[in-house]
């Protein structure tokens, strides 16, 4: 490696998506010659990569960028936050540059503007499969940007435009080079992954010499080819979600669903701007079990959303206990700089919001508890995700995503490392974790 090389620091702060923005950006800098450092005194350059989504995510982008700004000097801001006015330039006017979300062009001119970038360029010492911040065994696949909603405690289409798919092709161009580069488990990923396609009229587009049409259906048959495990997160779940669960049953696809629901009652999904039909919901969700009875749904929620009465949050807990969804994750209702709803009346008081979210979160801890102590006994495939900061030796099975859901922590399990996958034994449950040991046929 060149001793000459710039050095560039990053920092890749918010959400799954903006972590692939990092890694493009990464890539990018790694295949122009670019060293990146994890030191502020080694680096020439920092790049701050931001979320701006909720008010703590504001303020923890604000505190880094002074950070970086303290401790190098030089700094390029991409990312949510350098999307919200001029929020950075009033706070930061020293930064040298900011941009918006999924802005990689726009990254690269100002890093070159900077810092320019070396003559002999190390393309070649870049992997097919680009430069990865997630473990080596699992990858997030952004599938489009942007949404054609407009959920109004929600500034994303504000931030990020309307819905813009990538061509199928690039997509599983993409997701073929990280299965190669031993990825194990692929994460489809966007802000409405059911929606796929709609902005380009399902374009058919070529995945080498195959056609292949711009659908979420035909992305899932396709990812389910490449030997890797899919998941599918995101879904709104209209009609034709259900066009993707034979494909679980028949084991093409991980037999799993993201489903962000928010809310139950009719009332405050309207005021959400949310399809409201949670009768419709529940019969889907029944749907699905029956074509695919082990499949594991995931769903978020909000507690406290401008006037939500007793009567609307028992709607939700009576959901809940309906739905006896797998996997729940809930947060309360916080105003977002930018979004409607910060203007909706009968806004419900932060103790109420913290109540309702603690009593919803005690219910679905009971019904994951149920669930997951019915799986003792049970013998199951798992991908180990390697050892804790406690020290234990930790993998997923297939209805656990990384980072959101639970665990299964393996007792005894010798020779396994991060990205193999072995057979085990389930032999407990807490609340949200299995234990397992190793089944040896
Ligand atoms: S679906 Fe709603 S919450 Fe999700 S990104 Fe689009 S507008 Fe925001």
């Amino acid at each position: 490696m060149s001793q000459t090389a710039p050095n560039i620091g990053f920092i890749s702060l918010g959400c799954p998506k903006a972590l692939v923005d990092s890694e493009q950006i990464l890539t990018r800098l790694r295949a122009e010659g670019y060293e990146i450092t994890s030191s502020y005194d080694d680096a020439e350059l920092v790049i701050v990569n931001t979320c701006g989504f909720i008010e703590s995510a504001v303020e923890e982008s604000l505190e880094t960028i002074g950070e970086a700004l303290a401790e190098n000097g030089k700094v390029i801001v991409t990312g949510c936050l350098g999307a919200v006015g001029d929020t950075v330039m009033q706070n930061h006017p020293q930064v040298l540059a900011v941009t918006g979300p999924h802005a990689l062009q726009e990254v690269m001119d100002a890093v070159h503007a900077h810092l320019p970038k070396p003559h002999d360029p190390f393309t070649d010492l870049v992997p097919d499969a680009g430069i990865k911040l997630t473990p080596q065994h699992y990858a997030y696949l952004k599938i489009s940007e942007g949404c054609n909603h407009r959920c109004t405690f929600c500034i994303i289409p504000s931030l990020r435009g309307d819905l813009v798919s990538r061509p199928i092709g690039e997509v599983m161009t993409e997701a073929e080079a990280l299965v190669k580069s031993g990825v194990k488990e692929l994460l489809v990923i966007s802000q409405d992954t059911s929606a796929y396609g709609v902005d380009i009229k399902y374009r058919t587009d070529f995945w080498g010499s195959r056609p292949i049409k711009t659908r979420m259906t035909e992305l899932a048959k396709a990812l389910g080819e490449l030997g890797a495990w899919v998941r599918l997160h995101y879904v709104y779940p209209y009609p034709h979600v259900d066009e993707v669960i034979p494909l679980m049953a028949e084991g093409k696809i991980l037999p799993y669903l993201d489903v962000p629901l928010q809310h139950a009652s009719p009332t405050i999904l309207k005021a959400m701007k949310r399809p409201g039909d949670i009768e419709k919901t529940i019969r889907r969700i029944e749907g699905w079990r029956e074509i695919c009875p082990d499949i594991t749904l995931r769903s978020t929620f909000i507690t406290g959303f401008p006037g939500e009465t007793e009567v609307d949050f028992e709607l939700l807990l009576d959901f809940i206990e309906e739905a006896q969804l797998d996997r729940v994750g809930a947060f309360t209702y916080s105003d977002v700089d930018g979004a409607t709803a910060n203007a909706l009346p009968n806004q419900v008081a932060e103790e109420l919001k913290q109540e309702r979210l603690e009593q919803l979160m005690a219910l679905q801890a009971q019904i994951s508890a149920d669930k997951l102590a019915a799986k003792v006994g049970q013998q199951m495939t798992v991908l180990v995700d390697g050892i804790s900061e406690d020290g234990l030796l930790l993998a997923r099975s297939k209805a656990d995503a990384p980072e959101v859901d639970g665990v299964v922590i393996l007792d005894g399990v010798e020779n396994a490392e991060a990205g193999d996958l072995i057979e085990v034994e389930i032999t407990g449950a807490t609340e949200h974790d299995l234990i397992a040991v190793q089944h040896n046929p």
